[in-house]
């Protein structure tokens, strides 16, 4: 079974208009890294029709093609950094809980905001105890250190509420900015909420290793493997080294599978790639590595179950 813990859905009313060209700006950087063809017009125009996904349809279809039994989205709310979006942050929730009461048991969602907001932790309690959002996701990358003390009623909530949190960690692309997306601010969450469990997003990118150790002195940070579509692309082995590395320091236990899509169906890095490359590890890893089909299975979907309880079981 796999478990995607992190993807989202990219409808253009739901985002700002600079996350959108600075989207293409990155599709071509990435392209160009691969070797492959890379158009800016030629992206722009393909990028609506190719992310459009109004009710789910489009990730469920995606998901029996790769295998993925169940997905978190995990919702954007950028406004306040990029410029607000034709669909609000109040309304972009109701329209996800129509996408995940559409396939219930397949497509969940975390709740999504950025903490500077009004009101927020109300919407939080209620996106979890009425309409069955199972946890918040924030990104520092927006602006805001994840030890501020604006963020600690989320996390409060987030305890009394039994969730866990999801944070962007790791470079971030611009234009958004590095210094909010350092691990080692999680390290006062994770001591001042021990109870909390925190996902730190994307395995820190850059900061892997540091994030790697300060995953195993605790036991209340894990991480997710999304958005290093790229890098296995470009350069298996050395994704395979670096995994094999990760999974050594911070036990296969604290890693989950997760993608990050859809934007990685711009470069031709499709899940069904993706899920597969962990499925195969056990038997075509490089040579001179080893991964047991009980670390793979830890990180396609048991860590995600003890997380989030039985989810996937159709
Ligand atoms: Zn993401």
């Amino acid at each position: 079974m796999v478990i995607d813990f992190h993807h989202h859905l990219f409808n253009r009313d739901w985002l700002p208009q600079k996350f959108w060209s600075d989207l293409v700006q990155r599709a071509v950087n990435v392209r160009r890294l691969n070797g492959q063809e890379a158009d800016p017009d030629a992206i722009a125009r393909g990028m609506s029709e190719m992310f459009e996904d109004q009710n789910g349809d489009r990730l469920a279809a995606d998901m029996d093609e790769a295998g993925i039994a169940y997905t978190l989205i995990m919702p954007l709310d950028l406004g306040l950094e990029l410029g607000e979006c034709p669909v609000s942050m109040e309304e972009k929730t109701r329209l996800i809980v129509e996408v995940t009461g559409r396939h219930p048991g397949k497509i969940g969602s975390f709740f999504g905001i950025d903490p500077r907001r009004a009101g927020g932790v109300e919407l939080f309690d209620r996106a979890v105890r009425q309409w069955g959002m199972k946890g918040l996701k924030l990104d520092p990358a927006a602006g805001f250190y994840p030890n501020e003390r604006l963020v600690y009623p989320y996390y409060e909530k987030a305890c009394e509420l039994g969730v866990p949190v999801l944070l962007h960690t790791g470079v971030a692309i611009p234009p958004f900015r590095n210094k909010y997306t350092d691990p080692i601010y999680l390290d006062d969450v994770t001591l001042d909420f021990p109870e909390l469990t925190v996902v730190a997003a994307h395995a820190s990118f850059g900061w892997w290793q540091q994030l790697a150790f300060l995953i195993s002195k605790k036991t209340n940070l894990v991480t997710d493997i999304s958005g290093w579509q790229p890098l296995a692309t470009r350069d298996y082995g050395l994704f395979c080294r670096y995994l094999r590395e990760m999974i050594s320091i911070a036990g296969a236990p604290n890693i989950l599978f997760a993608s990050d899509g859809p934007a990685f169906n711009l470069y031709d890095m499709r899940n069904q790639w993706w899920a597969g490359l962990f499925r195969d590890l056990p038997d075509k890893a490089p040579a001179g590595l080893t991964f047991t089909r009980e670390e793979v299975d830890l990180i396609l979907y048991q860590n995600a179950q003890r997380i989030l309880g039985p989810v996937g079981e159709g």
